[in-house]
């Protein structure tokens, strides 16, 4: 069976157009830093402050393209650093989930809702789906081998979409407890 590109996302943002525009000032745009694995998904030049209750993180980056409402994703590290429990969700809903404050150039937003800890997930193809057996929304684990950590992550949610990229995607406290330092591969187990 084929082995899955795992790649780490430090905390970052997800904004709306509204919510760039306050921050930002009228007009602005989001610029390509780097692309990210999925396509047409980037690191852009944008940075901001994130504003917790008990400690703020600076520089935040911010992703691209904007999408229909802001979100900001974090690891379970950020949050006790910030002093603001957010719940484990995938990407996306954030239906009653804390809100948190942005800071940019132009001027700050309280978000309402929209801190996350997101849910480790997989993105595919449909094609890949059906190799690996799998459908949307499933849960399966994944075995990571590394030097001295490895470990073996279960709930794992499977997304399937057509413009999705092949590419399992955990958080910094994920990463560091399998002590992953550079490009690694996992294994899908079906559970
Ligand atoms: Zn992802």
């Amino acid at each position: 069976m084929r082995e899955i590109l795992v790649e780490t996302s430090a905390r970052h943002i997800h904004l709306s157009a509204a919510d760039l525009q306050v921050l930002c000032g009228e007009g602005s745009s989001l610029a390509v830093r780097g692309m990210l694995s999925q396509p047409g998904q980037f690191a852009s030049t944008t940075r901001l402050q994130v504003k917790g209750t008990k400690r703020n993180f600076d520089g935040v980056t911010v992703l691209g393209p904007t999408r229909s409402a802001s979100q900001v994703e974090i690891s379970l590290t950020d949050a006790y650093a910030l002093g603001i429990m957010a719940p484990v969700r995938e990407s996306g809903d954030i239906k009653g989930t804390p809100g948190v404050t942005l800071v940019g150039p132009a001027g700050e937003v309280t978000l309402k809702e929209g801190l996350i800890i997101a849910k480790r997930h997989i993105h595919m193809t449909p094609a890949d789906a059906q190799e690996f057996n799998v459908v949307n929304g499933e849960i399966v684990a994944v075995r990571i081998k590394t030097k001295e950590r490895s470990l073996v992550f279960e709930d794992v949610v499977i997304r399937v979409r057509e413009d999705f990229a092949l590419a399992m995607h955990i958080d910094t406290d994920e990463a560091n407890a399998a002590g992953i330092k550079g490009t690694v591969l996992g294994e899908l187990i079906k559970l």
